[in-house]
């Protein structure tokens, strides 16, 4: 009788744990003097004479995602691909999602309906026209879309976006409409809301889709706030920088509030090797694969 051989291990049943989730990564495209936080250091119709640093910054911000073999989308002001087409050019290229964050960084509640109407067509136009790839992704700058204007997501959507992530459902002194729904939804019918990421601790929302909170605590800590979404709540997250977090050599703004300025260049040195940990630590796609994709 041949003797029974132990069965080779590819033949081994597979491990019953569930497939990785895939999340979403996300850069809003912007200069280190067009933050909110600034505006009143740095008027709009001088943005043009400040040293920019966006090519540099975005060429590292693609070397990073390329080696961490990860797609991202980009909300990009307007205003950058009108001055810098060779850098929209270049994100759409390397395969990203190439999406709006209006023109110029004006809060949407401080637009009326046609203003903001205004501000979606010459953003969507200008980076349509920049590659020739349909715009479907928006996001509000400083997330200024809740309670006070919620006609936003009627324009985003007559203005021919599928989707919106302009909401993170927190309480902060410059943003957040905490009594927001946390997870993706239908704002309008074919209109999808992707708000930035939570977790829901003792009855409240706690920060875990980047932002100062990236650079503010240490990497464990985002860490096991990306996995709790995933593995608890099974849901996919919605993660953000901007480029000139991974810049520490930036100008820096004179005359900006204490406050401000703590918020701005707190760990900047940091930000980019977090970056990569975070990258390689999970999934990572264009937020229209990982939502539109999935449907709401
Ligand atoms: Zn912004």
């Amino acid at each position: 009788m041949p003797q029974r051989r132990p069965a080779p291990a590819s033949a081994a049943p597979a491990p019953t744990a569930p497939a990785p989730i895939v999340n979403a990564m996300s850069v809003d495209v912007e200069d280190y003097f067009q933050v909110s936080a600034f505006a009143g250091q740095v008027a709009r119709d001088s943005w043009g004479e400040m040293p920019c640093r966006i090519e540099r910054n975005i060429e590292i911000v693609l070397e990073i995602l390329r080696e961490a073999g990860a797609k991202s989308t980009f909300f990009t002001l307007g205003w950058i691909a009108e001055r810098y087409p060779g850098v929209v050019r270049s994100i759409a290229a390397e395969g990203h999602e190439l999406a709006s964050h209006g023109y110029g960084h004006q809060r949407v509640t401080d637009l009326n309906r046609s203003s903001f109407m205004q501000d979606l067509l010459r953003a969507k136009g200008l980076l349509e026209d920049t590659t020739g790839q349909a715009v479907l992704g928006y996001r509000a700058p400083s997330f200024s879309i809740g309670d006070a204007n919620p006609w936003a997501f009627d324009c985003i959507l007559e203005t021919g976006h599928r989707y919106s992530s302009s909401v993170y459902p927190i309480r902060h002194d410059h943003y957040g409409s905490p009594a927001s729904p946390r997870f993706a939804h239908a704002a309008r019918p074919g209109l999808l809301e992707i708000p930035i990421t939570t977790v829901r601790v003792l009855g409240n929302n706690f920060p875990a889709g980047g932002g100062g909170y990236f650079r503010l605590l240490p990497y464990r800590s985002a860490r096991w706030l990306v996995r709790r979404v995933n593995q608890v709540d099974r849901r996919p997250a919605m993660f953000y920088f901007h480029p000139w977090e991974i810049d520490p050599d930036q100008p820096r703004i004179a005359g900006a509030g204490m406050k401000s300025r703590f918020r701005h260049y707190l760990n900047l040195h940091q930000t980019e090797r977090r970056l990569r940990r975070l990258l390689s630590d999970f999934r990572w796609d264009r937020a229209d694969r990982v939502f539109l994709e999935a449907g709401p």
